[in-house]
């Protein structure tokens, strides 16, 4: 009897399709979007490669739960807008999540075809189709329901903040935000930079909630320009507080305020919110050295260097006290700032910072490091070694260390109780907080995370919102 040979589909043999990307040579000279985004043939070609699972273990991997094998479908049978619509059902920001999220530990991390093979790149087809999306139609609107009359107030438009507006909206709430700042996006906006994310796809998505009738007010600070009660008072009945946690963190050792040292967070909101990397045109003044060095191994830190690289800086430097496998950056930022010529120096710490007679920083002493022990966070302490101190030349530093809570709103509220570190105590599955009609979530509460479980938490707030306005109303 002749023997049956059983064909292997062809997925089996299609690999993972690469994101085209600026040359490295080019785009440390430029500002532009590195990653370009996949073609259609691309899209479709890795589309294929998913292999829809009956219980896809990916949705699970996704803090808002994406059905992710129905839009890759979609994606397989062209109907691209159809496919990006699918996503908007549980990420109303698929542009920028596609972009920014940690894919690699949530969803990717799950994908079956990922145990033998690489995974499907499933945050690179989510891109594609919100971009195809907003390039090829007119961004229709979800199904709103009618008017309730009641007024929610968000303070805050970062990710958390977005979120809970668009949600509340749809529902049929009166959704105002406030901002402190001038623009809307909170890290998406003062602190990614735009050639991870460019800002009009930010503004992008922002313009699709305005269409849902959510309204922006800018320049004003919760708890100072307005207190919480007066918001109350002003007829909000529900408040959520997707505050961020965007207050920078020292080391506080010596030299710490020497001309030339910079925390993340002011090197890239110059950049960024106030576009110093369009000067002149934008009159935003910064100051690079040829010798940067950029204290920190995550995201916030890649960020730096990548950006000190960009305006000129001959050699950038990251000084990061354990190695290269602990650090807690995306590995697809790293792998990008090694192709674009950063220098990593792993294993040594600052100890102080040694200014010249003008006050502007002029060197760091560090001390070497070995690994120890792991510690809470599950990684290897990193221990110093004594008598390995030794002076390193520098001509800026960027200290990228950690963000904490920016206590303006707190201060002024003490109803609101907060963790030993200054965090909002609010309960992780409904945003509740110890003041009645407050909701919180987003770094706010958890600390510094991403973007997505940011987001995850406004979706949670919004229903228990939802939920708690309901019976206000069914009481009145
Ligand atoms: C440089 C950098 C790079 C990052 N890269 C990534 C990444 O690649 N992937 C990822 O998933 N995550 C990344 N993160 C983390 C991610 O951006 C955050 O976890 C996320 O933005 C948190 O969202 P949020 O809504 O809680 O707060 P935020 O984005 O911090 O937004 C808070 C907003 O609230 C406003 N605000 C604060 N206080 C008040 C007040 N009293 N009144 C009115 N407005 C107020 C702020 O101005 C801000 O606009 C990065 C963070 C940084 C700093
Ligand atoms: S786990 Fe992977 S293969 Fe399965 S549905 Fe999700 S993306 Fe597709």
């Amino acid at each position: 009897m002749e023997k049956k040979t059983v064909k292997k589909p062809r997925r089996m043999g299609i690999p993972r399709q690469p994101m085209p990307k600026q040359k490295p040579e080019e785009r440390t000279g430029n500002f532009n979007e590195v990653a370009l985004g996949y073609t259609v043939e691309l899209a479709l070609e890795e589309a294929e490669r998913c292999i829809q699972c009956r219980k896809p273990p990916c949705i699970k991997g996704c803090p808002v739960n994406i059905n992710i094998p129905a839009f890759i479908q979609l994606i397989s049978e062209r109907k691209f807008i159809e496919a990006a619509r699918k996503i908007k059902e549980d990420d109303v920001l698929p542009a920028m999540t596609g972009r920014v999220c940690p894919q690699e530990e949530q969803c990717e991390i799950q994908c079956v075809v990922g145990i033998k093979h690489k995974p499907v790149a499933i945050g690179r087809l989510e891109r594609f189709a919100a971009d195809f999306e907003a390039e090829h139609s007119e961004m229709d609107l979800p199904e709103m329901e009618s008017s309730n009359g009641q007024k929610v107030a968000v303070v805050g438009s970062g990710p958390s903040g977005l979120t809970v507006a668009a949600d509340c909206a749809r529902m049929g709430y009166d959704v105002t935000v406030f901002e402190a700042l001038h623009k809307p996006g909170g890290v998406l906006v003062y602190g990614i930079p735009e050639f991870r994310l460019p800002k009009n796809i930010v503004m992008r998505e922002v313009d699709y909630l305005k269409k849902m009738g959510v309204k922006i007010v800018y320049d004003v600070c919760v708890g100072r320009t307005v207190t919480i009660r007066q918001l109350f008072d002003e007829g909000y009945k529900a408040i959520f507080l997707g505050l961020g946690a965007g207050l920078p963190r020292f080391m506080s050792i010596e030299g710490e305020n020497l001309l030339g040292i910079y925390s993340a967070n002011e090197f890239l909101t110059r950049i960024n919110l106030m576009r110093a990397y369009k000067f002149p045109e934008y009159d935003t003044p910064i100051r690079i050295g040829h010798r940067v060095a950029v204290i920190g191994g995550g995201n916030v830190a890649m960020d730096s260097v990548r950006s000190a690289l960009r305006f000129g800086a001959e050699e950038a430097h990251i000084i990061y006290r354990r190695s290269r496998p602990e650090m807690p950056a995306r590995e697809e930022e790293i792998e990008n700032a090694e192709e674009e010529g950063v220098l990593f120096d792993f294993l040594v710490n600052p100890l102080r910072y040694i200014g010249d007679e003008n006050g502007w920083i002029k060197a760091i002493e560090l001390i070497k490091m070995e690994l120890g022990e792991p510690d809470a966070s599950g990684r290897k302490r990193p221990v110093p070694i004594k008598g390995s101190e030794f002076i390193y030349k520098v001509d800026t530093v960027v200290v990228a260390i950690g963000q904490t809570v920016n206590p303006l709103l707190l201060d002024t509220t003490p109803e609101i109780k907060t963790n030993k570190w200054g965090y909002i105590k609010a309960d992780p599955e409904t945003g509740e907080t110890s003041m009645k009609g407050v909701f919180a979530g987003g770094d706010i509460v958890t600390g510094e995370a991403t973007v997505i479980a940011a987001m995850g938490a406004g979706r949670k707030a919004a229903k228990t919102i939802d939920a708690y306005l309901k019976n206000l109303r069914a009481d009145q």
